[in-house]
């Protein structure tokens, strides 16, 4: 990987675009990364159309080299680890630390797909009668869509598209505008290692440009038949009514507004470690990242004491997210930082009190959305930050006297992405864990996302797993044989 790559990668090969152009900005510097001249529809529509051919031919790969396909991608991604995560720091502010284990998570969702892929096997249940047989044959579902967003640039689309490749899908993907340049180094990665595996070109694309044109292109085109979306729940209706005149089918993962609920009999030092691996990665710009802490009244102050140490070591970690010691970047862009101020004046305004950060850090030589660590006490239901997801680097916390009153509390929103729970007590852990209206938990876990699990939300947080063998059903559809067998 040389050059950046700022052209789409559309059947087969890279094309400049067609529409209007698009400045990709450091989030940290502010500084211009690149000009990417977007997609028109008719390109769009050209890359949905080679996802149709190319599916046809994904259809009549074998297995061993879907496989192999998708094991090279892993392989690829990690020998071009250093360069990717550069790129990835450089466009999402994301510390550089944390941009080298997203290389490997997105490398670990080809090799799991890879795995299931081989496993993957029909059923031949019992038939009632002698002369019939019952065959259920897997399938792929054949041309998907995917939009992804910018908190995970590289592993986003690992997710997606890793499964679909194993299952024998293609997938054109639409990367978010703030983070495309990862997309477009990736598809470099992905068009040697189709021209050196002998798989098709063209199963994979990737194009940029406005939003609601390009997705539409691509929802639209008669042969696509899927589309998974990880992004706002507000997009994620709009893309749903776009999908359901045709029934496409839809994998939603969405907002969330996740509690982290802390019980008296916790092992306090444990949960303030998941306390800040949940809340603080990535500044807090993750779809899993705790939103609400929910303290047991009886060890709330002891917690939050404990909490409040590692967060003013955190604050002394602020700055240039390519340095090796930095811990925390910038936030995404100017209305991430505006939404995370709103959200601690309203909270200062309605009686929160303030424990620790609260403002802005000013990085000298850097651009302005810097945020410290911070930690409110005394929040309710009611303030912002606790009725929606901040996504910024802000723990909100409120007090409960009951296991009952915390599971009402964690419940309490229409969201149900992750939940955490923090106990010692093995009855009360499996009591809450059951109780929780949420898709993820995190038991005594701060950061539960693995390969190998199946990951998506409840509610408005959406529909669909995607992960693990569970992954791999997403984009494969069942088929019934019914065999009569003439005896002899
Ligand atoms: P966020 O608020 O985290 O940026 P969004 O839901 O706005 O989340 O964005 C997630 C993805 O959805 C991005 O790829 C973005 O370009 C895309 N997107 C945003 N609006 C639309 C839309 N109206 N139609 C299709 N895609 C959209």
């Amino acid at each position: 990987m040389h050059e950046l790559e700022t052209r789409h990668y559309v059947a087969g090969e890279f094309v400049a675009g067609d529409a209007t152009p698009l400045v990709v900005v450091n989030p940290a510097t502010d500084a211009p990364l690149a000009t990417i001249v977007g997609a028109s529809a008719a390109l769009a529509t050209r890359a949905a159309e080679a996802n149709a051919a190319a599916t046809r031919e994904m259809r009549v790969l074998s297995t061993l080299k879907r496989v192999e396909l998708v094991r090279r991608l892993a392989a690829g991604i990690r020998s071009n680890g250093v360069q990717l995560a550069a790129l990835l720091t450089s466009e999402s502010g994301k510390p550089i630390v944390e941009s080298r284990g997203e290389v490997e998570y997105a490398a670990s969702f080809f090799e799991n797909a890879a795995a299931a892929a081989e496993v993957a096997a029909g059923e031949l249940p019992a038939s009632r009668v002698a002369d019939r047989r019952v065959l259920v044959l897997r399938e792929p579902i054949g041309a998907t869509v995917a939009i992804t967003p910018w908190n995970f640039p590289l592993a986003m689309i690992a997710r997606k598209l890793a499964p679909a490749l194993a299952a024998g899908c293609s997938q054109v993907v639409k990367p978010a505008e703030e983070t495309p340049l990862t997309a477009l180094a990736f598809a470099r990665i992905y068009e040697q290692v189709a021209r050196e595996t002998g798989a098709p070109m063209a199963a994979f694309s990737v194009v940029i440009g406005d939003p609601p044109t390009v997705a539409g292109a691509l929802i639209s085109h008669p042969s696509t038949r899927k589309l998974s979306f990880t992004g706002s729940t507000e997009v994620g209706r709009i893309l749903a009514a776009q999908c359901a005149p045709r029934l496409i089918k839809t994998a939603l993962e969405l907002g969330g507004n996740a509690p982290f609920i802390v019980f008296a009999d916790a092992d306090l030092d444990r949960a303030v470690e998941q306390a800040m691996l949940s809340k603080f990665r990535f500044m807090g710009q993750t779809c899993i990242c705790a939103n609400r802490f929910l303290l047991a009244a009886s060890i709330a102050d002891e917690f939050l004491a404990r909490l409040e140490a590692r967060v003013r070591a955190l604050a002394t970690a602020i700055g240039d997210p390519t340095l090796e010691s930095t811990r925390m970047g910038p936030l995404i862009n100017d209305a991430a930082l505006a939404k995370v101020e709103a959200h601690v004046a309203d909270a200062i305004a309605r009686g929160a009190r303030l424990r620790v950060g609260g403002k802005r850090r000013e990085v000298a030589g850097f651009s302005r959305r810097f945020y410290e660590p911070t930690i409110l006490s005394h929040t309710d239901p009611s303030m912002l930050c606790a009725c929606e997801e901040t996504f910024g680097p802000v723990v909100a916390a409120m007090t409960f006297h009951s296991e009952a009153e915390a599971i009402v509390l964690a419940n309490a929103v229409p969201y149900g992405l992750a939940g955490y729970v923090m106990t010692q007590d093995a009855d009360r852990l499996l009591r809450v864990v059951e109780s929780l209206d949420f898709g993820v938990i995190g038991a005594n876990d701060g950061a539960p996302s693995t390969a190998e699990a199946p990951f998506g939300g409840r509610k408005d947080s959406g529909l669909g797993k995607e992960g693990g063998t569970h992954g791999l059903d997403a984009y494969t559809d069942l088929k019934y044989v019914s065999l009569r067998v003439r005896p002899q």
